[in-house]
């Protein structure tokens, strides 16, 4: 990513994602890391249709958010709220214009405490704040993704050390 061409990677690590299943076990794991809460930012990477949406309705499923996960392509933003716990599900795939970022109070949730989780980081790369982790997610053949986790911060550093 733009910003990030030469991130502080503290530690990587390489996960195999045989189909979606194996996509919403690890989502299942970091849901009940104690260190994801109260703040994590979480950047997802990968073309379109490489799971990134994907992996994110299984996150948020299993951190119990009922109804329908829409994906937040056209709104840029979906808010959630779960025992206390605010996430902010954005995807800056349509994010062109840099005043919407204050307009849309995209500062204010950075600013306060919760779980952010962002696909297409690289369209608003220069207001966003450093990631806890990047997920990386590369689609092989058929279901099988390969998803390259960087730690980018302290703080993602011991999120990585509770589910991997
Ligand atoms: P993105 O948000 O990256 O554009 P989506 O999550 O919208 O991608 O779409 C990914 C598609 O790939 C979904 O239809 C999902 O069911 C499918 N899929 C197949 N295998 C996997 C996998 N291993 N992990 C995640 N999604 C998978
Ligand atoms: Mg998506």
């Amino acid at each position: 990513m733009t910003l990030l061409a030469h991130p502080p990677i503290l530690e990587t690590r390489t996960l195999h994602w045989p189909d979606e299943a194996a996509c919403a076990a690890f989502a299942q794991r970091l849901a009940i890391a104690p260190a994801l809460r109260p703040s994590s930012f979480i950047a997802l990477q990968g073309p379109l249709g490489a799971g990134k949406t994907t992996f994110v309705r299984h996150l948020l499923r299993a951190l119990g958010v009922a109804g329908r996960i829409k994906s937040p392509t056209y709104a840029v933003l979906e808010p959630y709220e779960v025992d206390g716990l605010a996430i902010s599900h954005f995807d800056f795939y349509r994010f062109d214009d840099p005043r919407e970022w204050a307009d849309a109070g995209f500062r204010d949730v950075f600013a306060a405490p919760g779980l952010k989780l962002a696909e297409w980081p690289d369209k608003a790369a220069p207001l966003l704040p450093l990631p806890d982790w990047t997920l990386d997610i590369e689609p092989q053949d058929g279901d099988e993704r390969r998803v390259d986790l960087r730690a980018l911060t302290e703080h993602g550093r011991r999120l990585l050390a509770e589910v991997a």
